[in-house]
């Protein structure tokens, strides 16, 4: 099969790989899709290497079939569509017993050490399998679209944290796939408005035509201060990771606001923040990290809702012979999502 492997920091290339065989309660998945985030980007040039195993294949947003299922599995059936999902905790060790299976100590994850999603076929571990990792579809779902199950698990484990309220003003700051998908759980859990923003004007359109006051980081006090009569949003995203957003999402919350640092920042970031803000405004602070796979069972079920439009998000195919092409053209800020196909 074809595969893209990360050789070396700074380096990917089309393989042929071995058609892999699912061994004993492993399951093989015939990958239909498979997007690309930016997360691939600083793994692929160096900047993330913890967890991340070098000659592994790339691609941890995967949609695919399962295309055989090893010995002793069972409630599989081949032909299903499935998303996997790509955190592999081990459910026994002192943060997984606090219910926080995502930020296991002896997490591993497909995409960064085990292999990804950026090939023909992708085999999911025994226990990945045993523990329940793999979502099934009960309906068809367009494998571009299945593909975001992962991101938007994400999501939907950071919006847990932040719980909008029906009524409530959101700020979004950001407006890449991830701030888009801020946007529509905010919206589906009944916010009365949310307002994005993002530097580019290009990167505003889609944000404004999924209904949010789309602005830019210059506007969006004001255009917050508008929506509450001068007292702040009831809840604050940050989905880009720059320091310095720390400080201006906790300016936008209102007093009791909920603030999300949903964005992962450059390692070792800092950031000088009003620390009365928190203390005199009694802010509440979440991020997010991963997913649980309940998180990415209620994505699956959301995506095949057809509640959450997909279309906004994933906006360019390549074929996975083009899968380097693509990567440069999510360097180059190409639409706001790309999915790589075999
Ligand atoms: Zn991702
Ligand atoms: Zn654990």
């Amino acid at each position: 099969m074809r595969a893209l492997v990360l050789v070396e920091p700074g380096r990917i290339e089309l393989q042929q790989r071995p058609d892999p065989r699912p061994g004993p309660g492993e399951v093989l998945l015939k990958v239909e899709a498979t997007t690309l985030c930016g997360t691939d980007l600083r793994i692929i040039s160096g900047a993330k290497t913890a967890g991340v195993r070098q000659g592994v294949i790339m691609g941890h947003e995967i949609a695919g079939r399962i295309a055989a299922l090893g010995e002793g599995v069972s409630g599989y059936e081949v032909g299903q569509q499935a998303a996997p999902s790509i955190v592999i905790s081990c459910n026994h060790c002192r943060v997984c017993l606090l219910g926080l299976e995502h930020l296991c100590e002896n997490l591993r994850l497909i995409g960064y050490e085990i292999d990804g999603g950026l090939a023909d076929y992708c085999l999911i571990p025994a226990q990945a399998v045993a523990q329940g990792n793999l979502v099934t579809t009960r309906t068809e779902v367009n494998p571009t679209h299945l593909a975001l199950a992962e991101p938007l698990s994400c999501c939907i484990n950071a919006a847990n944290q932040y719980r909008v309220q029906p009524g409530d003003v959101v700020a979004v700051l950001g407006a890449g796939p991830i701030g888009l998908l801020h946007l529509q759980l905010a919206q589906a859990s009944g916010a009365s408005q949310v307002i994005v923003s993002n530097r580019s004007v290009a990167r505003r359109a889609p944000a404004a035509a999924l209904g949010a006051v789309a602005v830019g980081p210059d506007e969006v006090q004001q255009a917050v201060l508008e929506a509450t009569g001068g007292l702040g949003a009831d809840v604050v995203v940050v989905c880009i990771g720059e320091p310095a957003l720390a400080s201006v999402a906790l300016d936008l919350a209102r007093p009791g606001g909920r603030v999300s640092y949903f964005a992962g920042f450059p390692k070792g970031s800092t950031a000088e923040v009003d620390v009365n803000l928190l203390h005199y405004k009694e802010l509440e602070v979440t991020g997010g990290s991963n997913a649980r796979r309940r998180d990415v069972r209620a994505a699956v079920r959301l995506l095949e809702s057809g509640h959450l439009n997909a279309d906004a998000i994933v906006t360019h195919t390549f074929a996975l012979d083009d899968a380097p092409a693509a990567y440069d053209a999510v360097r180059d800020r190409l639409g706001v999502k790309i999915a790589v196909t075999p």
